[in-house]
């Protein structure tokens, strides 16, 4: 294999992981990033003292990580350190009433208990069939690069066909009797980007990695993986370059010649865009594009989010680390999102207080506050529909954990569609990429290699495997080993 000279768009989980693999096998990798941050979705805010992840802030999979540094014979302790989080997090559905979800399958069992008697022994089986997909599933499949339907057929998908074609929904409420615990149940396939009845049984290892491994927090907070991995990635020899603005991919007889940057004609030999895959293409000669504006128009995406980041001027009550509001009704949240785009009436939203476990989040005494409502993608976006929801959701906060909080905010900070198109160059102003339905499944997502330029591929949560970081950091491992074959 020839040494290439290589360059990557953007700086997300995707494009660091291909980095280093690119430049353990010998390759010039060279990163332009965009913004004058590198991470991508998951970039940092810092502001008086308080420190906010902006994007993901659920550290699943951890085998995952553990796999990707051990790709280069380190840990993920060498770069960050991790703390499993007691409990996991908490789900209100009321007025001070809430499910707390511990940290082992024994506590979470109490609790599937106390909720409904009996329903512990139905978790139990629950969770040992989806500890088998996940075996399969995260061990194996995922890291198969989505080139044929074949990938997908082995002695254990063969028995497991049925689970293909039910959808998580139908599997829980067939189990669970008791709603709390039916919609407990299928909060984790939210990160996949559907509805729980658009998504295959079989992704029930999204339940295992919740359940069964738990949820971890690394100390200061998600970013300090951004930087391990940019770490990493130096360490093997790639130079990483931001506030450039990739405005073109050159393509001459065929093939990836290089990119445009701020104005300059920067040459490789390979391409590859970690950059949303839709924007990614346009900056082709249209000829040269692979899907039709119809194509991506088609696709299910994942949601996009309004995101407020709070400084509080003292430590709340009632809340966990990581807390789900699911006290309004679901159906309706998720028609506004995945059947008629429009604001939902009365959101579900999800919030996350890391000063909780971690000192370095916020200034001694007080609290730093994440709010986060999914929304589809594409509505219209403006201040004063972000102070309306704000409002709606901190007085819902305040019925439902029984304090108030308006009146402590230092500051509020917000992230939305627009940001979200202005600094990641998303579709429609996705946050987490292209939905993972049975029709939007690895051979049947956007491919990681072009099938009309040489040398010129993609990775990240638009292609294979899809949406998170854990599957983001397998992306990169995938198309690092296609470009070594190509
Ligand atoms: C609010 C939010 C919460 C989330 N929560 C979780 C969670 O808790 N757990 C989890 O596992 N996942 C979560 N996710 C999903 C996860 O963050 C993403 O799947 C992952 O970070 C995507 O990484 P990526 O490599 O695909 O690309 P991105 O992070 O999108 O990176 C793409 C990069 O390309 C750059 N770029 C774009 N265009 C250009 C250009 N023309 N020139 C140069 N650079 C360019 C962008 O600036 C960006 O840095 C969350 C996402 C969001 C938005």
């Amino acid at each position: 294999m020839s040494q290439k000279q290589i360059i990557i768009i953007g700086s997300g989980f995707s494009a660091l992981a291909a980095a280093s693999y690119l430049a353990k096998s010998g390759h010039q990798v060279t990163i332009l990033e965009k913004n004058d941050q590198i991470g991508g979705r998951a970039r940092q805010l810092k502001k008086d003292g308080f420190t906010f992840d902006i994007g993901p802030t659920w550290y699943w999979m951890p085998d995952v990580f553990e796999r990707f540094f051990a790709d280069f014979g380190k840990l993920p302790d060498d770069y960050y350190s991790l703390e499993k989080l007691s409990p996991a997090y908490s789900v209100y559905f009321g007025e001070a009433d809430r499910i707390t979800i511990g940290d082992t399958l024994d506590k979470i069992c109490d609790a599937f208990e106390a909720e409904e008697p009996g329903s512990s022994k139905t978790l139990i089986k629950f969770i040992d069939k989806a500890r088998k997909n996940y075996d399969i599933a995260i061990k194996d499949l995922v890291y198969r690069p989505g080139l044929s339907p074949l990938e997908l057929v082995t002695p254990k998908t063969a028995v497991r066909v049925g689970q293909f074609f039910s959808t998580i929904q139908r599997d829980v409420r067939k189990a669970f009797n008791n709603e709390r615990l039916a919609l407990i149940l299928e909060f984790p396939v939210l990160f996949l980007g559907a509805k729980a009845s658009k998504t295959p049984g079989f992704y029930s290892f999204m339940n295992y990695a919740d359940f069964g491994i738990g949820t971890f927090h690394p100390k200061k907070g998600m970013y300090e993986v951004v930087k391990g991995m940019a770490s990493l990635a130096k360490e093997l020899g790639v130079h990483i370059q931001t506030s450039m603005n990739v405005e073109q991919i050159i393509v001459e007889q065929g093939k990836a010649a290089g990119v445009v940057a701020n104005g300059q004609r920067l040459e490789a030999e390979v391409v590859l865009s970690g950059a949303d895959y839709h924007h990614s293409e346009t900056l082709l000669p249209e000829s040269f594009r692979q899907y039709s504006e119809a194509y991506w128009e088609r696709k299910t995406f994942a949601p996009s989010s309004l995101l407020f980041y709070v400084g509080f001027d003292k430590k709340l009550n009632n809340v966990d680390h990581h807390t789900l509001f699911f006290d309004v009704d679901f159906e309706k949240h998720a028609e506004a999102i995945y059947d008629d785009a429009k604001w939902p009436e009365d959101p579900l939203f999800y919030a996350s207080f890391p000063s909780i476990t971690d000192d370095n989040a916020a200034p001694k005494g007080k609290e730093a506050g994440i709010f986060l409502i999914p929304i589809a993608p594409g509505i219209e976006d403006t201040q004063a529909i972000r102070d309306k929801f704000l409002d709606k959701i901190l007085t819902r906060f305040e019925m439902l954990t029984q304090q108030n909080v308006k009146n402590s905010i230092i500051f509020t900070e917000s992230f939305c569609v627009n940001d979200f198109v202005k600094d990641y160059n998303s579709y429609k102003g996705n946050a987490y990429g292209m939905a993972n339905t049975l029709l939007q499944t690895a051979f049947l997502r956007p491919k990681l290699q072009s099938k009309k330029v040489k040398s010129l591929f993609f990775t990240g949560q638009l292609s294979v495997p899809g949406p998170g970081v854990p599957p983001s950091l397998i992306s990169g491992k995938l198309v690092a080993d296609l470009i070594n074959k190509s």
